[in-house]
């Protein structure tokens, strides 16, 4: 692959040459992203994005029934709370890649006016039907172009996209003056993929097809017109992962939602065990061990 000038171009920069990087993924020359050489054809298929898909991740759109919907929508409160305290308690809200749209319902009783966009028909038939709200069946092209946010999110969509920069332009233009863009998404730089290695969440998703880290995170969001605020890191928990070796077939396997479950259900289950984790995580908080994921909040350079 080495100097090759096949077919194969950079996610980010759109350079031709590349260096094999670990796990057999291909590292750009000229920019340094991560990705997967070109990915396979149905990594960009909208389909994929499925029933089966959805129910893997946020354990929602199984059997449909209110108290699923309202379990699951509660899952995704702390994230909207968050999002209240830094920008108030008011506002208009686009979600880039809503699937099924739990996090806009929670905006939405949070007192935002929130809408969603995403790839797959399914995800938002669900989030109109089931949910009740303004769902664009599409990429961020499919919203009305006079629209106008306070706050754009976009939570693990650069990763699976062909073309990250020019999604994140579209995502920015429709930013009212001085709004704000989130993007979170794994972080191939973090401390999780060099503890779970190949098992890592980032990798056995096989829709990803770019693995960012602080760096190109930065440059994409920059080719895109932005500047950076602020890049924030979930902490590496220690006590999880531990616990979760008790659980798993091995130390280093990645726990799927059920699990993972399972185990912050013990990690809260004494007050000695608790105490434990909470002084764990301290120690890897003061050791700056960064998790699985990246958040950074951007903003139009014009309206910088
Ligand atoms: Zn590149």
């Amino acid at each position: 692959m080495n100097g090759q000038t096949a077919d194969i171009r950079c996610p980010l920069c759109g350079g031709s040459k590349h260096s094999p990087a670990k796990y057999r993924l291909a590292r750009c020359d000229d920019c340094g992203l991560i990705h997967a050489a070109g990915g396979a054809p149905a990594r960009d298929s909208s389909e994929q994005y499925t029933a089966r898909y959805y129910a893997e991740r946020t354990g929602a759109g199984k059997s449909g029934s209110g108290n699923e919907i309202e379990r699951t929508t509660r899952s995704f409160s702390k994230r909207a709370e968050k999002l209240v305290r830094d920008f108030g308690p008011g506002g208009r809200l686009l979600d880039v890649g809503c699937g099924q749209g739990f996090f806009i319902a929670c905006m939405k009783r949070c007192g935002w006016d929130a809408v969603g966009v995403d790839v797959s028909p399914w995800a938002v038939r669900f989030a109109r039907e089931a949910l009740g709200l303004t769902a664009y069946e599409g990429s961020v092209e499919n919203v009305p172009p006079g629209e106008r946010f306070d706050v754009v999110t976009m939570f693990h969509v650069l990763e699976h996209l062909r073309r990250p920069v020019q999604a994140l332009e579209q995502a920015a233009e429709h930013l009212e003056d001085g709004g704000t863009l989130i993007i979170e998404g794994p972080n191939y730089a973090g401390f999780d993929r060099l503890w779970h290695g190949e098992l890592w969440r980032g990798f056995t998703d096989p829709s990803h097809l770019s693995f960012f880290t602080p760096a190109t995170y930065r440059l994409a969001i920059e080719r895109a017109g932005l500047s950076v605020g602020r890049i924030d890191f979930q902490t590496w928990d220690p006590a999880f992962h531990l616990l979760g070796a008790g659980i798993l077939p091995g130390a280093r396997s990645e726990p799927d939602g059920d699990t993972a479950g399972r185990i912050r259900r013990k990690m809260r289950s004494n007050i000695f065990v608790r105490g434990v984790c909470k002084i764990l995580y301290s120690i890897s908080r003061g050791l700056h061990l960064r998790g699985r994921d990246a958040r950074i909040y951007a903003r139009r350079k014009d309206a910088a």
